[in-house]
């Protein structure tokens, strides 16, 4: 069983079922590893975390072999530690983000993924020594939990390239509680060829030590490598294609990192434009497989209808 491919993907936490009802999609999807969100990712608002629902949560991910150190928190994505042009949004991001570990904590989660953030106006420096700031007054000494830098595709004023992620990890004190999340889309969007994928853990090893990769978002990509864009795609659909991500999922290199799909929702038709439909199982039935279906969008829809 230490052979199995650790595989997931993004799932709905909802208040009143909580961490079990994560579990419950996870089962569903036929996976060994999710990523949540303690709430919603657009805004801070967080409910008090039910202790007995954890115990259930447990009890299911035992049963389904979910262990523990393969569940992952997303950060939600409005937290920006770059820019602190109005300290008191920088002093709340702050504030935040040290609750949410205490969250996640709770929770017995090890691994937090967060997106290091915009530096709007004040330029790439003052953005990373503003991430490098906060992380040191967030981080504990005692802390048992890392937080995943999310590599990001520089739309905007986006930081989260590999060398400005390393920046931030050399600034930080608490060397040992950060790691990095590599995001298959961004990297494609930022420019990063995917098909030398060897070459990017190659220089990764080199500068800060390949066993610093804490999680891997899986995801093809709608747009052209380098076009800085972020918007992610169904495996196999996009530009970046089935056999690129198929070659990363099972690198013997990143074996026992966990992979987590944040891939597009279907929509009911064609041309619709709400995304309703999860196709995580579908998506990890193929890769498992390791055989692409063009029909998989088309037979979702007809499942659903
Ligand atoms: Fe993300
Ligand atoms: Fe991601
Ligand atoms: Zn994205």
């Amino acid at each position: 069983m230490n052979n199995e491919l650790i595989i997931g993907s993004h799932v709905n936490y909802n208040g009143k079922e909580q961490l079990l009802g994560c579990v419950k999609q996870a089962v569903e999807y036929g996976e060994n590893a999710f990523m949540f969100y303690t709430g919603a990712p657009q805004n801070t608002v967080r409910l008090p975390i039910n202790n007995k629902l954890i115990e259930e949560a447990y009890e299911l991910m035992k049963k389904n072999n979910i262990l523990l150190k393969n569940v992952i928190v997303h950060a939600p994505y409005i937290v920006n530690l770059a820019n602190n042009k109005v300290p008191e949004s920088y002093e709340f991001a702050i504030n935040f983000l040290r609750q949410e570990l205490d969250r996640c904590i709770k929770f017995g989660v090890k691994k937090i993924v967060l997106h290091p953030g915009s530096h709007v106006s004040l330029g790439v420096d003052v953005g990373l020594n503003n991430i490098i700031n906060a992380l040191n007054r967030i981080l504990k000494e005692d802390d048992d939990i890392k937080i995943c830098l999310e590599t990001m595709t520089g739309k905007g004023s986006e930081l989260g390239s590999l060398d400005e992620i390393f920046i931030i990890m050399n600034g930080v004190k608490l060397k040992d509680k950060i790691m990095i999340c590599l995001d298959t889309c961004h990297m494609n969007d930022r420019g990063y060829d995917l098909k030398k994928f060897d070459e990017t853990l190659d220089y990764i090893d080199k500068k800060i030590g390949i066993d610093k990769i804490g999680c891997i978002h899986v995801n093809d990509s709608y747009n052209e490598r380098g076009v800085r864009k972020d918007r992610h795609d169904n495996i196999g659909f996009g530009k970046i294609g089935f056999d690129t991500l198929l070659d990363i999922i099972y690198n013997p290199r990143l074996k026992n990192i966990p992979k987590i799909l944040e891939t597009p929702y279907i929509t009911e038709t064609p041309i619709s434009k709400e995304r309703l439909y999860p196709p995580f199982k579908e998506e990890i039935m193929m890769i498992k497989s390791r055989v692409f279906n063009p029909n998989m969008i088309t037979e979702i829809r007809d499942k659903n209808k």
